[in-house]
């Protein structure tokens, strides 16, 4: 076997797309196009997984254009779990077929319904598009599956996942004719690889062996920071982005994107909100202008930003840890694409140490906890001022545990807990276990009264010395 790297005009590829690839200066495939192409032409069903920005789009498109020809009628379905990733997907296969002169059609939601119809009545030849508005295309008779002999899965694992399997499953059950299964992802769990091979015919499984190389190679810190002041960090974090840096910040939740979109937008910070309920047209404008470089901050879930590919983010950050490992490795592969350099940051609060301890191992990661980052130079305000956090030292009882320099020597617990009571004018209640040692006592005063109760303390003495009182971390 020769050494030389493996290039596209090695593979004898039709026409249209060997110049169509030429044109657009592609010379090397990718790893993973090196890997399955060959693999896919040869009809063989392929499960490939390969990381974030790797190419997988081309991987799995150059072998369905080369298998189809303009007639029409449809031959390929290429599913996908939003909108915009199948406008994506289907903008790089249309440029790649180059004037192979193949129909290529979207099909998904939140678009106007009979314009979509009266395109697939007018003919097509590969579809690319979400399960629901598929279904109901072909329930309705404008989209024949009848003749599809090439599917494929693009994020595979999210396709097969709760939510879409029923689905996809449905669209399966209408192809007879199927004679090629692709699936493709950057994460595969076992669950759904089992799943796959249900439907599948002695598909050739292209995998890393070793999950760490499948992670991009991004600068990945993580911040360990209360929820409250979550906000200061992102202050931070935007206070050091160039003009020509583009972040994108993952919230778990819609009505978190919401939120947040306002938030940063009343500290004069300027970011737009894309999630699953904003319209169609709204959410393809907003990647519009992220690839164009007029907006610079987008807060998403993880639905909205699946899969895309903009050239120019490079921070990522994690407002909230996702529930699931494979979501990190998606949501940080927004960054970094095709070799370039990414930063992804994560926010941890108490409630995310678990969270962000799992992602580490599953991946085997290092993610260094860092402060947050310095202010740039000239800047001397904060965009959002840090805060007491009481969240993060505060026990499930509402209690947090204050040191003091006192102990055994020089008082009793009783008598430290009247001191305090009288000084203080609380109730007793606020107060709870006193642990005492020699020269120093651990006091729990409830969240409520504990700013105040801590300033009482400092001003006074016990018996002429003072208690320098700390608060010590839940
Ligand atoms: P993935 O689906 O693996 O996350 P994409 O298919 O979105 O990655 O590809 C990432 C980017 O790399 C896209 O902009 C794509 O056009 C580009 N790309 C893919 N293959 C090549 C190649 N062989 N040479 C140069 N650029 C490529
Ligand atoms: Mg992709």
């Amino acid at each position: 076997m020769s050494s030389a790297p493996t290039e596209f005009t090695d593979w004898d590829l039709d026409e249209a797309i060997a110049s169509a690839i030429a044109g657009k200066g592609w010379t090397t495939p990718t790893e993973i196009q090196v890997e399955a192409i060959p693999i896919a032409r040869q009809g063989r069903d392929v499960v490939g997984q390969a990381r974030t920005g790797s190419g997988k789009t081309a991987a799995f498109g150059i072998p369905i254009i080369e298998k189809c020809e303009a007639t029409g009628t449809p031959q390929a379905i290429i599913l996908c779990p939003t909108r915009e990733l199948a406008v994506q997907v289907a903008e790089e296969i249309s440029w790649v077929q180059g004037d192979s002169g193949l129909a290529i059609q979207t099909v998904y939601g939140g678009t106007d319904i009979e314009k979509q119809a009266k395109e697939l009545d007018a003919g097509a030849d590969i579809i690319v598009g979400t399960p629901g508005r598929v279904i109901d295309m072909s329930k309705r008779g404008h989209l024949k599956l009848g003749n599809i002999t090439h599917f494929c899965l693009d994020e595979a694992d999210r396709m097969l996942d709760m939510g879409f399997f029923p689905d996809v499953l449905w669209i399966f059950d209408q192809m007879p004719a199927r004679e090629q299964t692709l699936l493709f992802s950057a994460t595969f769990p076992q669950e759904v690889l089992d799943a796959a091979e249900e439907f599948m015919h002695e598909p050739v499984f292209v995998m890393s062996d070793d999950l760490e190389v499948e992670v991009p190679e991004i600068d990945q810190f993580a911040v360990r920071i209360g929820r409250g002041n979550k906000l200061w960090v992102l202050g931070r974090l935007i206070a050091n982005m160039d003009d020509n840096d583009q972040m994108l910040i993952f919230t778990n939740t819609k009505r978190m994107v919401e939120l947040l979109e306002e938030r940063l937008g009343k500290f004069g910070m300027k970011a737009t909100g894309m999630h699953g309920d904003k319209a169609q047209n709204r959410r393809e404008k907003i990647l519009d202008s992220l690839r164009d470089g007029t907006t610079k901050i987008v807060v998403a879930t993880d639905v909205a930003a699946r899969g895309i590919d903009v050239d120019g983010i490079t921070y990522v950050v994690n407002y909230d840890l996702p529930d699931d490992t494979e979501s990190y490795v998606h949501r940080i592969g927004r960054t970094g694409r095709m070799g370039r350099s990414g930063q992804a940051w994560s926010l941890v609060s108490k409630e995310d140490i678990g969270a962000l301890d799992k992602i580490s191992n599953t991946w085997n990661l290092e993610i260094p906890y860092v402060e947050a980052p310095a202010l740039p130079e000239g800047m001397t305000r904060d965009p959002v001022r840090k805060r007491e956090d009481w969240s993060e030292v505060t026990d499930p009882f509402g209690m947090v545990n204050v040191s003091l320099e006192i102990g055994r020597g020089a008082a009793t617990k009783r008598s430290l807990a009247d001191w305090i009571v009288n000084e203080a004018r609380i109730p007793e209640i606020a107060l709870g276990e006193i642990a005492m040692e020699e020269s120093s006592s651990t006091v729990q005063i409830h969240v409520d009264k504990a700013a105040y109760v801590i300033d009482v303390i400092k001003k006074r003495e016990f018996d002429g010395s003072s208690l320098n009182p700390t608060i010590i971390g839940a």
